[in-house]
């Protein structure tokens, strides 16, 4: 097999080596089919089951309650940031944004095309380097949904409580940390997440919706954009992105087999602390998030000056390492340290760094 190196890209982002090898076995032909995933009928019988295992395995894997569907989109989290309001922003109603950074700038942008919004919570004063805290952040009484970004991918923080909204459905753009930690569905109106960050491959987004929620999609919406049709037909309104379904489909089996979310969260943590506790160890490091904010996800980072950090992101893609250079619109240096991304790249990228910092410290 050709060498992987560590892969710490934001998204499009690692995936289990398991599941690209089984990937790779099975592309020519499905055991049992003779036929690719991507060249059978999305209604055929094989397909029917690599989407309805997809779906159990999800209802497994996080406790799905009943009374919530689970679909399988296609426009990635961003046409999510139009479905939202589009279905669940009735007239005459209000919807909260918590505005934690760059993803929820973009969310309420296209809410306000739509109709009347709140923005509360707002940390942009500081970088979005942190979360709200309660005390900053005002609901609005019977609120159409409250939404938030469980993790901002770009600035590296990251929810580690649930907002103190008590009125309307929580709305969770989960796109970057999905599947990370323990999640009680049942505290939430609608979850959605593009694949490619910590599912599978881009072209496939998922939506968990609670079905009481599908009776606000108005029946004058455009079919492809209501989430009541997208239920209605299982997801197979249209021809669903059935190679995406498929891998996101062996990426939760991949969970499961860990050990599920309390598994992969005790792993996250480990990887998360041990790069926290490096960049924490000398003033050298520069992490950019407030502690109690940081993501177990995108560890973000910089150094003194531009010329160092320039220097770390050419001298680490020349050691081995992809994916470390910061977003173009913060600078610095970040570390997507996904689910599927290997506890070992955390540790020789560690050992890198106290490398890197003797010979410029
Ligand atoms: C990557 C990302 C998006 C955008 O996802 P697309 O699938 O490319 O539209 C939205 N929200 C968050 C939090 C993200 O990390």
């Amino acid at each position: 097999m050709t060498e992987r190196i560590f892969n710490f890209s934001s998204g499009p982002a690692v995936l289990p080596l398991p599941v690209l090898v089984q990937v790779q076995r099975d592309l020519v032909a499905l055991p049992g089919i003779g036929m690719s995933v991507m060249e059978i009928s999305h209604r055929s019988v094989p397909f029917e089951a690599i989407i309805g295992k997809a779906e159990a395995d999800i209802r497994t894997l996080a406790n799905v309650p009943d009374g919530y569907r689970i679909l399988f989109l296609q426009g990635g989290a961003s046409l999510q940031f139009s479905m939202v309001p589009l279905n669940l922003l009735t007239e005459g109603r209000t919807a909260d944004y918590l505005m934690t950074g760059t993803w929820a700038d973009k969310a309420v942008k296209e809410a306000r095309r739509v109709g009347t919004v709140h923005e509360t919570g707002s940390t942009a004063a500081d970088g979005y380097n942190r979360i709200p805290t309660d005390a900053e952040c005002t609901f609005t009484p019977g609120a159409a949904y409250v939404h938030m970004t469980s993790n901002n991918t770009i600035e590296g923080t990251q929810w580690q409580r649930l907002p103190g909204a008590d009125d309307g459905p929580l709305v969770s753009d989960a796109s970057s940390d999905i599947f990370s930690r323990p999640i009680d569905i049942s505290k939430y109106g609608l979850i959605y997440a593009g694949a490619q960050k910590n599912l599978g491959p881009s072209g496939v987004t998922l939506v968990i919706i609670r079905e009481d929620l599908l009776g606000r999609s108005s029946p004058s919406l455009h079919t492809m954009l209501s989430y009541a049709i997208q239920a209605e037909n299982g997801s197979l309104y249209n021809t669903p992105p059935v190679f995406g379904v498929y891998v996101l489909g062996l990426v939760i089996e991949w969970l499961l087999a860990l050990g599920g979310l309390p598994a992969i969260a005790a792993i996250n943590e480990r990887k998360a602390g041990k790069l926290y506790a490096e960049l924490d160890r000398t003033g050298f490091w520069r992490p950019t998030a407030q502690k109690d904010s940081r993501s177990r996800m995108n560890v973000t980072f910089r150094l003194a000056t531009e010329e160092l950090e320039k220097a770390f992101v050419k001298e680490s893609t020349a050691a081995g390492f992809d994916g470390l250079k910061g977003h173009r619109s913060v600078g610095g240096m970040r570390a997507s340290i996904y689910n599927a991304f290997p506890e070992d790249g955390v540790d020789r990228l560690i050992e890198f760094m106290r490398d890197f910092e003797g010979r410029n410290g």
